[in-house]
């Protein structure tokens, strides 16, 4: 939807072309080669300078409607004049930001309001300024309350980057190259008896699942699993931690993802879209009984200090976050994904390189069966039929870009393009990134030159990678 700069008032800057090299360069100089090399391979050269509600503007004035969402993290649309407001207003108070000694007046009120929207179990927060960092906060409290050795995940888990975080992350690409936490073991998502069969050792402090996997591809499992997830946590003595870094904050069509469920955690983890898309934050909320256990001494409650957890600016833009995502919103997002829904499955029902549409709320994946004459091409040059599917994911993405919508391909399946809008979309937006994906998904001939050109020099490099393994 490259719309004219009529139809979207006035661009950044001038539209310098320059702006956009000497941006990848400073980038490529100063932060990381290696990153803005494939983002070039891709067909994602960019430099995007502004970003209003839904849209993006790259420094040469074109516009883009992000499908993105900053990875979950902008779910009011950029630069929300209410959140903006409230960081404002935060800022103009003077407030004191970092207070180590005292209680943070901002992160009380902050988990106050969190526990009034909060199973009645998990009113105590403890605030942190990640996804990752929540992760790390809630297996800590699972180790300190069991005194376990071991943690339980999924294959195909995505729960940060930091070492605890990694440890539980269910790829080996991105594993491997560190060290894990002892103990630490995986079972395939949905399966319940595997996860009976390692729960009833008894080894382990914490299981810790994606309501639904999303780096993973979209993956969604049956209600029941969590239901019998509950049951045998509960029996063994494990503690049920949700990771809901994704699917949090009305992501889902419920405020979380557990209450669709029928069953809640012991421990909730948080971020992302708690940031209302200004300033990090985040967090995992668990119970008194539970808290108690790990951390109940006078010796032990300071074994979470950090030091900007609960800062004054995060707290405030998050609780002004949290009151926006209200029922109007929530209403709003089960409406979009009626929409969403239906019209990806029209696309599915049309296009036979789209293999699956899945999906909750705004959080969609498409699923690609790539093109049998791209892929030829492909194994032509000798390259592992694996990859060969991967290469449509990215294709379509830059497609997409060029149309003028932001989408992804997520960390543990390339061969899947992931949907996650602002939660403010229209259904005109939802309209036009459909019919985008429709013509993207008809260029099968372009596809090959893909992988003749750019794509083929991606594969050389992504084979020579596997091989150094
Ligand atoms: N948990 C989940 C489910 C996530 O998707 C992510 C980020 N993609 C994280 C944790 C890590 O969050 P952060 O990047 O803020 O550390």
């Amino acid at each position: 939807m490259h719309t004219t700069r009529d139809d979207v008032g006035s661009p950044p800057g001038g539209g310098d072309p320059g702006e956009t090299r000497r941006g990848f360069d400073r980038h490529a100089r100063y932060i990381n080669p290696k990153w803005t090399e494939a983002l070039d391979l891709l067909g994602y050269g960019r430099l995007f300078v502004r970003a209003q509600g839904t849209r993006m503007w790259d420094a040469e004035g074109r516009v883009y409607v992000d499908f993105l969402a900053g990875c979950g993290a902008v779910p009011l649309g950029y630069n929300h004049a209410e959140i903006v407001r409230a960081a404002e207003a935060s800022l103009r108070a003077n407030l004191p930001s970092f207070v180590q000694l005292a209680p943070q007046r901002e992160a009380g009120l902050l988990a106050e309001a969190l526990a009034a929207r909060l199973h009645p179990d998990l009113s105590r927060a403890q605030l942190v300024n990640s996804g990752s960092e929540a992760v790390e906060g809630a297996l800590k409290l699972a180790y300190a309350a069991t005194r376990r050795p071991g943690v339980l995940h999924c294959d195909r888990s995505y729960h940060g980057v930091t070492l605890g975080a990694l440890s539980v992350m269910g790829s080996s690409r991105m594993r491997e190259p560190f060290p894990s936490l002892p103990g630490t073991e995986a079972v395939p998502f949905g399966d319940l008896d595997a996860a009976e069969r390692n729960l009833r050792t008894e080894r382990f402090a914490a299981f810790i699942v994606e309501p639904i996997q999303f780096e993973g591809g979209v993956r969604l499992a049956d209600p029941s699993y969590f239901v019998g997830l509950r049951a045998l946590c509960t029996k063994h003595g494990t503690a049920l931690v949700f990771d809901e870094a994704q699917t949090g904050l009305g992501r889902t069509g419920t405020l979380f993802a557990y209450e669709g469920m029928g069953v809640a955690p012991d421990v909730l983890c948080y971020a992302k879209a708690l940031s209302g898309g200004l300033v990090p934050i985040g967090g995992y909320s668990t119970s008194p009984a539970w808290q108690r256990r790990a951390y109940g001494r006078m010796q032990d409650c300071e074994l979470v200090a950090n030091t900007y957890g609960g800062g004054a600016l995060a707290c405030s833009v998050a609780r002004r976050t949290l009151e926006l995502i209200d029922a109007t919103l929530l209403a709003h997002v089960g409406e979009m994904a009626a929409r969403l829904g239906q019209r990806l499955a029209d696309l599915e029902r049309r296009h036979a390189t789209l293999g699956q549409a899945r999906g909750k709320g705004l959080m969609w994946a498409v699923e690609f069966a790539p093109p049998t004459e791209g892929v030829a091409t492909v194994l032509t040059l000798g390259i592992p039929n694996r990859i060969a599917r991967e290469l449509f994911a990215y294709w379509i993405a830059q497609r997409m870009l060029e149309r003028g919508f932001l989408t992804q391909v997520p960390a543990h399946d390339p061969n899947v393009l992931r949907i996650e809008p602002p939660l403010v979309v229209s259904g005109e937006e939802i309209d036009a990134f459909s019919d985008a994906l429709g013509a993207s998904l008809e260029e099968n001939e372009d596809f090959v030159r893909f992988v003749r050109g750019a794509g083929g020099r991606l594969i050389e490099r992504r084979l020579s990678r596997d091989e150094g393994r």
